[in-house]
């Protein structure tokens, strides 16, 4: 794949051949994070990204358009058919982007909208004091019960009835129960709000039928398409025929210039996977693997937040092992597992050095790992947060990790 950069760059072949490598031999567990087909990967980088197509099918401000917009037409008509979706843009750069487009489609600066707060298991991009949205909106946040650490509709509800948002928005990406879009919309409908759901994380659990759909009653759905949807680093949003409008309008012109068409074609390719009656094996198995994870985590005395999973992930609380999920971190990338530190609810660490660790399964199951394969993956995590400052057994986790990589191989055609 690497024929011209081998040839032109070494150095950059090198590094890219370094990463396919690194990505061989781990246990990637970031939930966010997904392997991509090789034809998703081909699709990315075709002759595509030469071509300016700024506006929309049929509608450009570029002339020789013809045949990107047969290309966005088809990512289009796809992404409808996958979620049943009435109005879909593919046209955002990423989530983050994505999610800002909506608020600034449909409210204005200043209005009040309520999202989930990042260190209960929320987006940045959910009304967090760092980032735009929550310095141009006035976000409220809600988050989990204390004692059950779920999401609690009864309070939630309450909440807006005394706040009165314009929006609401729903979805997370560090929950790991399902989420109740149907409430949610129901909640925001009672108070005159318009409903949002980020489906980012688990958009290809809710095309697998493993998760409800915020479809039909939702307004507005966003997405992200580089995680468990499997496809390019992208995002797109769904929405109601009556939102279709401000919503195109938002993302061009009101905060994007020309969409890059190259990553659509990658779109357009994951979606096709994505309609497969395969991909709806792999999403239950992947949530099959996350409570076989969880069951193996647990057994090893790691306490799971809530109690378990029902999606792709994990947030594991460390403190019966008495080791930070920082440390758990540097000590498991040493044993080639890549999770992320992350708080738990109610941390009372702080969120550089948090409790916990996150974890997911999506990549694990995209190399085609089960039920068994996860009960040892959760042993070998286990015994490299325990030995977190023992070398050896990092050593020895190592070996274990390489070993059940060599017998789930990963683009090895590359
Ligand atoms: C990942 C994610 C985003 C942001 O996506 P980027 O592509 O990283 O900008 C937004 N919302 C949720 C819920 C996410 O999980």
């Amino acid at each position: 794949m690497l024929e011209h950069v081998q040839k032109t760059d070494s150095k950059v072949a090198q590094i890219i051949q370094s990463e396919i490598k690194r990505q061989q031999t781990v246990f990637e567990m970031i939930p966010s994070e997904n392997m991509v087909s090789p034809s998703v990967l081909e699709a990315m980088g075709s002759v595509l990204n030469n071509k300016y197509s700024e506006g929309y099918p049929h509608k450009r401000y570029y002339g020789g358009n013809e045949v990107i917009d047969q290309m966005e037409d088809l990512a289009i008509e796809r992404a409808k058919k996958l979620f049943g979706a009435e109005h879909v843009n593919v046209q955002p750069y990423s989530g983050s982007p994505a999610n800002l487009e909506v608020y600034f489609a449909l409210l204005q600066l200043g209005d009040k909208i309520m999202g989930m707060s990042l260190s209960e298991g929320g987006h940045l991009t959910h009304g967090h004091a760092v980032n735009f949205s929550g310095k141009a909106y006035q976000f409220v946040q809600y988050g989990v019960q204390k004692d059950t650490e779920l999401l609690d509709y009864d309070a939630i509800e309450k909440q807006a009835k005394t706040e009165k948002p314009k929006m609401i928005v729903s979805g997370a990406t560090a929950y790991p129960r399902r989420i109740d879009f149907k409430r949610f919309a129901e909640i925001a409908q009672s108070v005159g709000a318009i409903s949002m759901a980020d489906i980012s994380h688990i958009a290809g659990l809710v095309v697998g039928g493993v998760h409800p759909s915020p479809f039909p009653f939702t307004d507005v759905v966003t997405t992200t398409t580089h995680k468990t949807l499997r496809g390019p680093r992208g995002a797109m949003i769904m929405c109601k025929e009556q939102f279709a409008k401000p919503i195109d309008k938002a993302v061009f012109p009101g905060m994007q210039g020309g969409p890059h068409e190259h990553i659509i074609a990658g779109k357009a390719v994951a979606f096709a996977e994505a309609l497969k009656p395969e991909f709806k094996d792999y999403a239950r198995q992947i949530v099959k693997n996350a409570k076989a994870l969880g069951e193996s985590l647990s057994a090893e005395g790691i306490r799971l937040v809530t109690g378990g999973t029902d999606n792709h992930l994990l947030l594991a609380d460390l403190r019966p092992l008495n080791v930070t999920g920082k440390q758990a971190e540097t000590a498991l990338d040493q044993a080639h597992i890549t999770v992320n530190a992350n708080t738990i609810p109610f941390d009372p660490r702080k969120p550089f050095d948090p409790s916990g660790i996150r974890l997911g399964t999506p990549v694990l199951t995209t190399r085609g790992m089960k039920e068994s394969e996860m009960q040892e993956v959760g042993q070998l995590m286990a015994r490299a947060i325990r030995g977190w400052d023992k070398p050896s057994e990092l050593e020895a986790v190592k070996r274990g990790v390489l070993y059940l990589c060599k017998q789930f191989p990963l683009y090895e055609d590359l």
